[in-house]
């Protein structure tokens, strides 16, 4: 029996499926439970915390008082989050959970000034269909320039990828870009993702050819993971990313490679 195809697709689901496509079904069409990720719930701390700084704050005021301010109250918000909850931190272990978001927020500062750029939108969750795929991201903040230029910024909690992996890590760029064409009319002159471990940020310029080029690959990975649920057939990909994965103990690869490691 065929299995049910996700509804939609976004840039994380699309790349779970190319690292490792059985890790993908485990996760995403069979909801196996997986333990939460303290990077995970981190960043979405960090990212609630720039989030209310750019609600509840105009330019002028953005100061990093006001950013720790919000990381604050998004740090009183996240204590009922199962995600939050579920990692079952000690006092000494919520203390530095704490204190570190408290440095990404420090970093954030140190990439760009909040009081100089236009925002006019954050955490922008954003749909549309290319055939019979719903294509969904959800864009952190949105800027417009002097020349009203739109800019798309992706804040990242984790390091910045290495020059050789920076193009592999790009793949949410080009769906944000082809996002903002069918909604809002245009693309987005530049793409920033902001490294706040780093802290650094990376910009992307997309252009029509490398969206174009992304929307024929984005429908490339449907058409697989459609064939894949008609075929209930989700092959393991082993690779580096075996050593962080949820579901060692379900997946054969993992089991013969420790077996033959041993
Ligand atoms: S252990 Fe590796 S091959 Fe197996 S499901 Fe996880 S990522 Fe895929």
């Amino acid at each position: 029996m065929a299995l049910e195809v996700p509804r939609t697709l976004s840039p994380s689901k699309a790349s779970a499926f190319t690292d490792c496509p059985l890790a993908f079904r485990l996760s995403i069409i069979d909801h196996v439970p997986e333990p939460p990720s303290p990077q995970a719930v981190k960043g979405t701390l960090v990212h609630a915390a720039l989030e209310r700084l750019f609600w509840d704050h105009l330019p002028g005021e953005r100061t990093i008082e006001a950013g720790l301010d919000s990381l604050e109250l998004a740090w009183e918000a996240i204590q009922d989050d199962p995600e939050f909850v579920g990692l079952a931190l000690d006092i000494d272990e919520a203390a530095e959970f704490r204190a570190d978001a408290e440095v990404l927020v420090h970093n954030y500062f140190r990439i760009e000034d909040p009081n100089s750029v236009r925002t006019v939108g954050v955490e922008l969750g954003l749909e549309t269909k290319i055939g019979d795929m719903v294509l969904r991201g959800i864009i952190d903040r949105l800027d417009l320039t002097d020349d009203g230029e739109l800019v798309v910024i992706d804040y990242k909690s984790g390091r910045a990828p290495s020059s050789q992996f920076e193009k592999s890590r790009l793949h949410g760029v080009h769906t944000y870009a082809l996002l903002c064409e069918r909604m809002l009319g245009r693309f987005p002159s530049q793409v920033k993702l902001l490294y706040l471990r780093d802290p650094v940020s990376i910009i992307a310029t997309p252009t029509e050819q490398s969206v174009r080029g992304h929307s024929k690959r984005t429908i490339a990975v449907w058409s697989a993971i459609e064939r894949a649920c008609e075929n209930e057939d989700f092959r393991p990909r082993p690779s580096g990313l075996c050593r962080y994965c949820n579901f060692q103990h379900l997946c054969p690869a993992f089991t013969s490679l420790t077996a033959a490691a041993s």
